[in-house]
């Protein structure tokens, strides 16, 4: 049975997962292979958010008061391809993010509200596989790492508690696709043909790039790519950092926070 493949990453244990919360800088990140992740856990009844920072006005040739809701459109129909309802779009401005402390309490904001119990931040690295990285995912990926960690701070943003919103401690940040994988997650034929179908959803989007290749072509192929280090025909990669919240009881719910 053997084909020779090497594997080298751990599979993923998400079977106690409640809520994952996936945080990006525009419509579309998701849907460059996470989102075929993201459909084997909606389709087990784990509930699956997006948290976008910005519109993503700024990526398409049409002006931004156009692109902006239009882009915004077409992410809700790339939720709806995989089985994900909860979706915030910040109206951050697109290309101009930073990982700083306005971005930082907006993340740790959806975290308390959202109650997450794995985050999900993008790949922020300077390279990363697919070529050199954007800006904005730099920085809403920095952000993301910290926002985890301020969101189960009680005195950090200590207006998020004035507005009701309770510290929360997610168990586990994952970073997805990056270059250092620790995980993989295999995914099956459907999820992967849903990961196509999110991808498409961003129709208009994906006409404004003529060179960029059809979804159906190379989504399964990236897919493909990484499946093998984990043993599997199709995957995703990802590395994941435990956040401590394991320490706590996660039944005891909000109690668990007071002091
Ligand atoms: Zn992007």
């Amino acid at each position: 049975m053997s084909n020779g493949t090497e594997n080298k990453l751990d599979i993923l244990d998400w079977s106690d997962w409640k809520r994952v919360l996936c945080v990006v800088a525009h419509p579309d990140d998701t849907e460059y292979g996470l989102s075929a992740a993201v459909n084997m856990w909606t389709r087990a009844g784990i509930e699956v958010g997006y948290l976008l920072l910005t519109a993503g006005e700024a990526g398409m040739k049409r002006y931004p008061a156009e692109a902006g809701p239009l882009r915004q459109g077409e992410q809700r129909a790339a939720c709806d391809a995989v089985g994900v309802e909860h979706l915030t779009i910040l109206d951050h401005a697109d290309g101009h993010l930073m990982p700083n402390l306005d971005l930082r309490r907006d993340i740790a904001r959806e975290i308390r509200g959202y109650r997450p119990d794995v985050v999900i931040a993008q790949n922020f690295d300077v390279e990363a596989p697919w070529g050199l990285n954007q800006a904005d995912h730099r920085a809403v990926g920095l952000a993301t790492i910290d926002a985890a960690r301020d969101a189960g701070n009680r005195w950090v943003f200590t207006e998020l508690a004035d507005d009701g919103l309770e510290p929360w401690e997610a168990d586990l940040l994952l970073v997805a696709q990056p270059g250092n994988p620790t995980h993989g997650v295999p995914v099956d034929d459907k999820a992967v043909e849903a990961a196509v179908h999110s991808l498409e959803c961003h129709e208009a989007y994906l006409a404004d790039l003529p060179g960029h290749p059809a979804p159906v072509d190379f989504i399964p192929m990236m897919l493909g790519q990484a499946g093998p280090a984990m043993g599997a025909e199709n995957g995703v990669t990802f590395r994941v950092h435990e956040l401590g919240g394991v320490a706590k009881s996660k039944d005891a719910g909000a109690d668990a926070d007071e002091a």
